[in-house]
């Protein structure tokens, strides 16, 4: 057997539909992966079980002479404790010390955040943070989440929950959220705070638009239609866009980052939302920060930013 020789972490992102894990070299590249559904497991000691034991298969005929350890990207997950605390999308309820338990199965060191201080870390490592010390990533899938990086460092606060942007108040008294509050920025901007604002728009206006055809409409359709010209979608895109740099504005007055990278789903839209979130942080914000902040496309779009944020939490250890 030919060993691996190159530095190599395995990277675990675990959502509520799948979960990942790959074998990572430090030039980003996945060496070989395995998936499961996250369904197949009614707790999360058979996860762990299960996703140790395929790790443990693979180590068997793959030998890597550098293998740094595992590190894990999940939601709720808790950089400080190493567990999930009280995850929505997941069934399995409560603390879950999921770090402990992955190291006491495979015996190799074992770390966790949440999915969005690892897309952070992957833009770090990986994608196109990798000359700053300052920038923040906000991921725009089913929710808005986001990670902070400040001098270097990603931002985890007292609680290891530090930067939780997406319930922020956008508005006040405005939109129902999930965590029991009203108006947070993720109801408004997120696939899920666009397809509310579709609704609204298609139910106070007559324009003609292709997605009044549409039954279950998605942050894909409302791309789709914006390429297409529909006025109504663009006009949506743009809206999100308004109320994102409305509050990046006052970001950047707090964490002065040299960009924002935008990932996840919705951000495949970036080329509707960032002229109007440029222009909405350039006319609001204060004059001494004043074109210091770049929004991007995340550079790891097209790649699985997930897995690679969690190996890349590991390799930066
Ligand atoms: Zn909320």
């Amino acid at each position: 057997m030919k060993p691996n020789t190159e530095k190599t972490a395995i990277g675990i992102d675990i959502g509520g539909t799948n979960i990942e894990c790959a074998w990572i070299d430090e030039n980003a590249q996945i060496i070989h992966q395995i998936n499961f559904r996250t369904e197949l497991f009614e707790t999360a000691e058979s996860m762990v079980k299960m996703v140790s034991q395929a790790i443990e298969e693979h180590h068997q005929g793959h030998q890597y002479e550098q293998l740094v350890g595992i590190g894990i990207g999940a939601p709720n997950g808790n950089y400080f404790t190493g567990s999930i605390e009280m995850a929505p999308n997941l069934k399995w309820k409560g603390h879950i010390p999921l770090a402990e338990m992955f190291k006491a199965e495979t015996h190799l060191p074992t770390v966790l955040t949440n999915d969005a201080n690892a897309a952070a870390y992957a833009e770090m490592l990986f994608g196109g943070a990798t000359e700053m010390n300052n920038f923040l990533v906000v991921t725009l899938g089913t929710g808005l989440g986001s990670g902070i990086v400040v001098n270097g460092e990603v931002m985890y606060g007292k609680t290891g929950f530090a930067g939780e942007l997406g319930h922020t108040i956008a508005q006040a008294n405005g939109r129902p959220c999930g965590c029991g509050r009203k108006g947070c920025l993720e109801t408004y901007v997120s696939a899920t705070g666009l397809k509310l604002t579709i609704g609204e728009l298609l139910a106070v206006s007559r324009q003609n638009s292709s997605l009044r055809d549409l039954t279950n409409i998605s942050a894909k359709n409302v791309h789709e239609a914006a390429i297409k010209g529909d006025a109504l979608a663009i006009k949506a895109l743009e809206y999100t866009a308004k109320i994102l740099g409305q509050k990046l504005t006052d970001y950047i007055t707090v964490f002065s980052p040299e960009a924002v990278f935008l990932s996840g789903g919705l951000a495949h839209a970036h080329s509707y939302l960032i002229p109007t979130i440029e222009k909405t942080i350039n006319d609001n914000v204060l004059p001494i920060f004043k074109d210091t902040t770049r929004v991007y496309p995340s550079k790891l779009l097209e790649k699985n930013a997930g897995l690679l944020g969690a190996a890349a939490l590991i390799m930066n250890q």
